[in-house]
Protein backbone atom coordinates (compact mmCIF):
# COMPACT_ATOMS: atom_id res chain seq x y z
CA UNK A 1 0.00 0.00 0.00
CA UNK A 2 0.99 3.52 -1.03
CA UNK A 3 1.16 5.56 1.74
CA UNK A 4 3.08 9.24 0.88
CA UNK A 5 6.08 8.95 -0.13
CA UNK A 6 6.47 5.77 2.00
CA UNK A 7 5.03 2.21 1.40
CA UNK A 8 3.64 0.05 4.22
CA UNK A 9 3.55 -3.36 4.04
CA UNK A 10 2.25 -6.25 6.69
CA UNK A 11 3.95 -8.76 8.40
CA UNK A 12 6.78 -10.34 6.69
CA UNK A 13 6.78 -7.52 3.78
CA UNK A 14 8.73 -4.89 5.36
CA UNK A 15 9.00 -1.77 3.60
CA UNK A 16 11.69 1.16 4.32
CA UNK A 17 11.23 4.48 5.23
CA UNK A 18 14.44 6.69 4.75
CA UNK A 19 15.27 9.04 7.29
CA UNK A 20 17.63 11.93 6.59
CA UNK A 21 18.69 12.32 10.41
CA UNK A 22 19.95 9.30 13.18
CA UNK A 23 17.08 9.06 15.33
CA UNK A 24 18.90 10.17 18.07
CA UNK A 25 19.28 14.14 17.81
CA UNK A 26 23.10 15.51 17.29
CA UNK A 27 24.15 17.61 20.49
CA UNK A 28 24.41 21.21 19.73
CA UNK A 29 24.85 24.16 22.20
CA UNK A 30 22.01 24.07 24.52
CA UNK A 31 20.70 27.44 25.15
CA UNK A 32 16.90 28.55 26.30
CA UNK A 33 15.11 30.94 24.11
CA UNK A 34 13.58 33.54 26.47
CA UNK A 35 11.15 34.82 23.79
CA UNK A 36 9.32 31.25 23.87
CA UNK A 37 8.03 31.55 27.36
CA UNK A 38 6.05 34.89 25.47
CA UNK A 39 4.42 33.23 22.63
CA UNK A 40 2.77 30.63 24.60
CA UNK A 41 -0.91 30.77 25.18
CA UNK A 42 -1.69 31.10 28.64
CA UNK A 43 -3.92 28.16 29.42
CA UNK A 44 -4.90 24.25 28.51
CA UNK A 45 -8.27 24.06 27.08
CA UNK A 46 -10.31 21.61 25.10
CA UNK A 47 -10.57 23.33 21.66
CA UNK A 48 -11.20 20.54 19.24
CA UNK A 49 -8.27 19.11 17.80
CA UNK A 50 -8.37 20.58 13.98
CA UNK A 51 -7.83 24.20 16.07
CA UNK A 52 -4.55 23.44 17.08
CA UNK A 53 -1.85 23.70 14.71
CA UNK A 54 1.84 22.45 16.07
CA UNK A 55 2.87 24.21 19.23
CA UNK A 56 3.93 24.30 22.57
CA UNK A 57 1.05 24.68 24.96
CA UNK A 58 0.86 26.39 28.06
CA UNK A 59 4.02 26.93 30.50
CA UNK A 60 2.20 26.45 33.97
CA UNK A 61 5.02 24.14 34.70
CA UNK A 62 8.49 24.58 34.33
CA UNK A 63 9.31 20.67 33.11
CA UNK A 64 12.75 21.88 32.04
CA UNK A 65 13.67 22.01 35.66
CA UNK A 66 13.15 18.60 35.91
CA UNK A 67 14.33 17.28 32.13
CA UNK A 68 17.43 16.19 32.58
CA UNK A 69 20.18 16.34 29.73
CA UNK A 70 22.76 13.83 29.75
CA UNK A 71 25.63 14.64 27.16
CA UNK A 72 27.02 11.91 25.49
CA UNK A 73 24.19 9.33 25.78
CA UNK A 74 23.59 6.97 24.66
CA UNK A 75 26.89 7.89 22.28
CA UNK A 76 29.68 10.27 22.26
CA UNK A 77 28.05 13.63 20.56
CA UNK A 78 24.55 12.69 21.40
CA UNK A 79 22.52 14.93 24.27
CA UNK A 80 19.67 13.20 25.74
CA UNK A 81 16.54 14.57 27.36
CA UNK A 82 15.44 12.30 30.35
CA UNK A 83 11.92 12.16 31.21
CA UNK A 84 13.22 10.17 33.89
CA UNK A 85 13.20 13.61 35.98
CA UNK A 86 9.84 14.03 35.01
CA UNK A 87 8.22 10.87 36.34
CA UNK A 88 10.42 10.91 40.07
CA UNK A 89 8.45 14.59 40.69
CA UNK A 90 5.03 13.58 41.17
CA UNK A 91 3.87 16.98 40.33
CA UNK A 92 5.49 17.92 37.13
CA UNK A 93 3.88 13.81 36.20
CA UNK A 94 0.45 15.53 37.29
CA UNK A 95 0.92 18.37 35.42
CA UNK A 96 1.44 16.32 32.28
CA UNK A 97 -1.06 13.89 32.87
CA UNK A 98 -3.34 16.73 33.71
CA UNK A 99 -2.78 18.83 30.76
CA UNK A 100 -3.09 15.85 28.09
CA UNK A 101 -6.74 14.83 29.65
CA UNK A 102 -7.86 19.02 29.37
CA UNK A 103 -6.36 18.37 25.72
CA UNK A 104 -7.77 15.78 24.85
CA UNK A 105 -10.81 15.14 26.87
CA UNK A 106 -13.59 16.41 23.94
CA UNK A 107 -11.17 16.17 21.20
CA UNK A 108 -13.35 12.62 19.87
CA UNK A 109 -10.48 10.37 19.98
CA UNK A 110 -11.32 7.05 20.15
CA UNK A 111 -7.73 5.14 20.97
CA UNK A 112 -4.57 5.74 21.84
CA UNK A 113 -1.02 4.52 20.63
CA UNK A 114 1.96 4.58 23.19
CA UNK A 115 5.31 4.09 21.76
CA UNK A 116 7.68 1.86 23.09
CA UNK A 117 8.75 2.29 25.99
CA UNK A 118 8.58 5.89 27.66
CA UNK A 119 5.62 6.77 25.27
CA UNK A 120 3.89 4.05 27.78
CA UNK A 121 3.84 5.66 30.60
CA UNK A 122 2.11 8.88 29.25
CA UNK A 123 -0.11 6.91 27.03
CA UNK A 124 -1.34 4.82 29.79
CA UNK A 125 -2.92 6.94 32.16
CA UNK A 126 -4.76 9.04 29.50
CA UNK A 127 -6.33 5.78 28.29
CA UNK A 128 -7.48 5.01 31.59
CA UNK A 129 -8.66 8.32 32.38
CA UNK A 130 -10.81 8.51 29.04
CA UNK A 131 -11.60 5.35 28.73
CA UNK A 132 -10.46 4.29 25.86
CA UNK A 133 -8.18 1.66 23.93
CA UNK A 134 -4.65 1.82 24.76
CA UNK A 135 -2.47 -0.07 21.67
CA UNK A 136 1.07 -0.36 22.48
CA UNK A 137 3.58 0.20 19.31
CA UNK A 138 5.92 -2.30 19.79
CA UNK A 139 9.99 -2.40 19.08
CA UNK A 140 10.90 -5.44 16.89
CA UNK A 141 10.08 -9.31 18.74
CA UNK A 142 8.09 -8.11 21.25
CA UNK A 143 4.65 -8.95 20.23
CA UNK A 144 3.46 -12.00 20.39
CA UNK A 145 0.45 -12.24 17.99
CA UNK A 146 -0.15 -11.30 13.92
CA UNK A 147 1.41 -8.18 13.92
CA UNK A 148 1.50 -5.02 11.24
CA UNK A 149 5.21 -4.03 11.04
CA UNK A 150 6.97 -1.35 9.56
CA UNK A 151 10.58 -1.07 8.97
CA UNK A 152 12.71 2.08 8.77
CA UNK A 153 15.91 3.33 7.96
CA UNK A 154 17.95 5.28 10.10
CA UNK A 155 21.16 7.70 8.79
CA UNK A 156 23.39 4.78 10.66
CA UNK A 157 21.56 1.95 11.03
CA UNK A 158 17.51 0.79 10.92
CA UNK A 159 14.62 0.22 13.30
CA UNK A 160 11.61 -1.60 13.52
CA UNK A 161 7.96 -0.86 14.73
CA UNK A 162 5.27 -3.58 15.29
CA UNK A 163 1.43 -3.12 16.39
CA UNK A 164 -0.57 -6.35 16.98
CA UNK A 165 -3.33 -6.50 14.02
CA UNK A 166 -6.34 -7.25 16.11
CA UNK A 167 -5.79 -3.83 17.95
CA UNK A 168 -6.46 -1.64 15.10
CA UNK A 169 -9.75 -3.62 14.51
CA UNK A 170 -12.28 -1.97 14.21
CA UNK A 171 -10.59 1.11 13.06
CA UNK A 172 -10.65 4.35 15.16
CA UNK A 173 -9.56 7.98 15.25
CA UNK A 174 -6.03 7.32 17.13
CA UNK A 175 -3.59 9.84 19.06
CA UNK A 176 -0.25 8.53 18.81
CA UNK A 177 1.78 9.19 22.09
CA UNK A 178 5.73 9.54 22.80
CA UNK A 179 7.99 10.90 25.20
CA UNK A 180 10.02 13.02 23.06
CA UNK A 181 9.91 13.95 19.24
CA UNK A 182 13.19 14.28 17.36
CA UNK A 183 13.44 13.83 13.80
CA UNK A 184 9.83 12.55 13.72
CA UNK A 185 11.11 9.18 11.90
CA UNK A 186 9.27 6.72 14.88
CA UNK A 187 6.26 8.79 14.49
CA UNK A 188 5.56 8.76 10.92
CA UNK A 189 6.31 5.02 10.90
CA UNK A 190 4.03 4.57 13.46
CA UNK A 191 1.30 6.84 11.07
CA UNK A 192 2.24 5.05 8.61
CA UNK A 193 0.84 1.48 10.11
CA UNK A 194 -2.32 3.08 11.34
CA UNK A 195 -3.53 4.59 8.80
CA UNK A 196 -2.82 1.37 6.53
CA UNK A 197 -4.87 -0.58 8.59
CA UNK A 198 -7.77 1.97 8.24
CA UNK A 199 -7.55 4.17 11.14
CA UNK A 200 -7.28 7.77 11.33
CA UNK A 201 -4.44 9.91 12.98
CA UNK A 202 -6.39 12.38 15.50
CA UNK A 203 -3.21 14.09 16.98
CA UNK A 204 0.28 13.56 18.02
CA UNK A 205 1.35 14.34 21.51
CA UNK A 206 4.84 14.69 23.08
CA UNK A 207 5.87 15.12 26.24
CA UNK A 208 9.23 16.79 24.38
CA UNK A 209 10.30 18.58 20.93
CA UNK A 210 13.02 19.34 18.93
CA UNK A 211 11.69 21.18 16.47
CA UNK A 212 14.61 22.28 14.75
CA UNK A 213 15.25 18.53 13.68
CA UNK A 214 12.31 19.57 11.30
CA UNK A 215 9.79 17.15 12.49
CA UNK A 216 7.12 19.40 10.81
CA UNK A 217 8.11 18.30 7.34
CA UNK A 218 8.10 14.93 7.77
CA UNK A 219 4.90 15.06 9.83
CA UNK A 220 3.17 17.92 7.74
CA UNK A 221 -1.04 17.89 8.10
CA UNK A 222 -0.75 16.12 11.45
CA UNK A 223 -1.74 17.86 14.73
CA UNK A 224 1.23 17.79 16.72
CA UNK A 225 1.45 19.00 20.45
CA UNK A 226 3.92 19.06 23.00
CA UNK A 227 4.76 21.03 26.37
CA UNK A 228 8.57 21.67 26.48
CA UNK A 229 10.67 22.41 22.79
CA UNK A 230 14.63 22.75 23.01
CA UNK A 231 16.34 24.87 20.20
CA UNK A 232 19.66 24.92 19.09
CA UNK A 233 21.19 27.78 17.63
P1 LIG B 1 12.68 10.18 16.21
O1 LIG B 1 12.09 8.96 15.53
O2 LIG B 1 13.94 10.65 15.54
O3 LIG B 1 11.66 11.29 16.36
O4 LIG B 1 13.12 9.71 17.65
C1 LIG B 1 12.18 9.64 18.65
C2 LIG B 1 12.46 8.52 19.61
O5 LIG B 1 13.84 8.44 19.97
C3 LIG B 1 11.68 8.76 20.87
O6 LIG B 1 11.08 7.54 21.25
C4 LIG B 1 12.69 9.25 21.88
O7 LIG B 1 12.48 8.62 23.12
C5 LIG B 1 14.05 8.89 21.31
N1 LIG B 1 14.99 10.03 21.21
C6 LIG B 1 15.51 10.55 20.07
N2 LIG B 1 16.37 11.54 20.32
C7 LIG B 1 16.39 11.68 21.67
C8 LIG B 1 17.06 12.58 22.56
N3 LIG B 1 17.94 13.52 22.12
N4 LIG B 1 16.82 12.45 23.88
C9 LIG B 1 15.96 11.52 24.35
N5 LIG B 1 15.30 10.64 23.56
C10 LIG B 1 15.50 10.72 22.23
Amino acid sequence: MQLGSAEVQIDEHHAQTRLPRECICPRRPFRRRPELHSTRTGSIDSTPISLYATRVMSKEYDLDAVIRKVPDFPKPGILFYDITGVLVNPEAFRYCVDTMIKMYRDSGIEGIAGIDARGFVFAAPLAYELQIPLILVRKKGKLPGEKHVNRFTLEYGEDQIEIHRADLHPPRRVLIVDDLIATGGTLKATAEILEAAGSTVAGIFSVVALPFLDFDKKLAGYDIRYLQEYHSE
